[in-house]
């Protein structure tokens, strides 16, 4: 086969390809690597210098030696690990995350570490400290984050698939925003044990993949409960590759608080925006009339009354925990330390003064302050409150309905340094996606079409451990609507 053809295969058709000894695995990692090295979208950390007998995965395991890459913040045994930080920058740990760890025993090759938001906090990718990445349908624009650089190499064939992780939306939006699929599993379902941790009663690792097929097959490789993560648990069943082709009797849930004008209109009149873009909603009720043609009930009446308090109770709880998590970065453990101070006060502030990037100064501080006695009540203890109120929302809909469905975010891609002054208009791009964070329950984004030349994702969530029935209707609709992503991987 020549390059052009291997790289239009998806992960699963090579895997099926090396398994019939079509392909060799050598030729597929060594035609990925080469583009993954000629990167223009600096999707890229760091790539693999050359295919390593022991390092590349085992091409007679199932994943077949396929190449994979990794979002920086899994840790991975002497290849640099530094989560989009300067306060990283380096570092280099001496194991590899169980996810990484379960995925290479399946067969996976590490082919590279993807860029990303600096400890994943973002929704573009600009704040890495090892520059923005571009997103391949139009360069000049966002690829979305913080799995940026997973996501546009995907789309951008650069890698047959990714690691990413989501927090608020971290796989389902950049998956959007590129024309590709992100699945955040059931919390709990993959390990966070080696995930440098930002949130970690809301992290939780998934794939971005070009297709369903190929997100169920990398899932099935990296659930399962880990001693190292007591969060972790086993799935009540093993994930299987998708195969529905029709939708009669699934019930679709469309909550009018996730899929209307209104939407970001509490967070205030002056950052409410424009709701989700029109262009985007068009695209989804396009699919929403696919699904109902495969014999889907669409379901107009569902609603989540708490969720447009989500974003809010997200801000308050995730930097809470990253206020915690991030403490121990000091300058004596890992990575940077500033030189020259005189005393070991000194030496901590200098550190993370020259370390840390401004987003992750003021989620210190904000999570700082929600969690400083005078106020835990008011805010953290509050934001908990709201949190489970989400979780019942959810719970009652899915009395009702089989998924519920939104666009996954408002807009398509916008322009580089569009939303970097505006925090608040940034952190709005997660307005469809935190209700599930906080929920734990998973979902997936799959690209429903365009509008103005650019992916539109859909969104479609179910309760806990649905993750079988979620990929076959995925898989049903991706079918249906023959989305062509072609066009970004040149
Ligand atoms: N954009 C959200 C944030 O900045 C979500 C990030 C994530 O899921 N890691 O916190």
């Amino acid at each position: 086969m020549n390059g052009n053809e291997i790289i239009e295969l998806s992960a699963t058709q090579a895997a099926r390809k090396i398994a019939a000894g079509e392909l060799s695995s050598g030729e597929l990692f060594d035609a990925y690597r080469a583009r993954a090295a000629a990167d223009e979208l600096n999707c890229f950390t760091w790539v693999a210098p050359e295919r390593r007998a022991g390092v590349n995965g085992d091409a007679s395991a199932p994943l077949g030696g396929v190449p994979l890459a990794v979002k920086d913040l899994f840790c991975t045994e002497g290849v640099p690990s530094q989560s989009g930080s300067r306060i990283l920058e380096g570092y280099e740990p001496p194991y590899t995350a169980t996810a990484v760890r379960k995925l290479r025993a399946a067969g996976a090759s590490l082919l590279g570490k993807t860029n990303q938001d600096e400890f994943a906090m973002g929704s573009s990718n600009e704040n890495s400290a090892y520059g923005p990445v571009l997103n391949p349908w139009d360069r000049t624009r966002v690829p979305g984050g913080s799995s940026g650089g997973s996501a546009a190499a995907v789309a951008a064939g650069l890698a047959p698939w990714a690691l990413g992780t989501d927090t608020g939306g971290s796989i389902r939006q950049p998956a959007a925003l590129c024309g590709i699929v992100g699945l955040k599993p059931t919390y709990g379902s993959v390990s966070r044990y080696g995930m440098i941790a930002f949130a970690s009663s809301l992290d939780q690792a998934g794939p971005l993949t070009r297709d369903v097929t190929d997100a169920a097959l990398l899932l099935r490789h990296m659930v399962g409960r880990d001693p190292c993560d007591a969060t972790s648990l086993e799935l009540p069943h093993e994930i299987e590759l998708p195969s529905g082709v029709r939708l009669d009797g699934v019930r679709l849930g469309v909550p009018a608080e996730l899929t209307g004008g209104s939407v970001g209109a509490d967070a205030g009149a002056e950052v409410a925006g424009e709701g989700i873009e029109a262009g985007v909603l068009d695209a989804f009720r396009l699919a929403l009339d696919q699904a109902a043609e495969l014999g889907a009930e669409i379901v107009e009446s569902v609603s989540l009354p708490h969720a447009p308090h989500a974003l809010s109770a997200y801000y308050v709880l995730a930097p809470a925990e990253a206020s915690s998590n991030l403490a121990r970065f000091d300058g004596v453990r890992y990575g940077l330390r500033a030189e020259g101070a005189e005393d070991l006060l000194e030496m901590y502030e200098r550190t993370r003064h020259d370390g840390f990037g401004a987003e992750v100064k003021r989620r210190i501080m904000l999570g700082t302050y929600v969690l400083s006695a005078g106020y835990y009540d008011a805010y953290y203890g509050r934001a908990q409150r709201v949190r489970t109120k989400i979780a019942e929302d959810f719970a009652r809909a899915f009395e009702q309905v089989d998924f519920i469905v939104t666009p996954t975010a408002p807009t398509v891609a916008f322009g580089l340094g569009e939303k970097t002054s505006d925090p608040l208009q940034m952190y709005l791009n997660d307005y469809c996606t935190v209700p599930m964070s906080l929920a734990g329950i998973p979902a997936i984004s799959i690209p429903c079409g365009l509008s103005a030349g650019l992916p539109v994702g859909m969104q479609l969530a179910g309760p806990a451990f649905s993750e079988n029935r979620l990929l076959d209707a995925s898989y049903a609709l991706e079918r249906a609507l023959a989305f062509d992503g072609s066009a970004a991987r040149v």
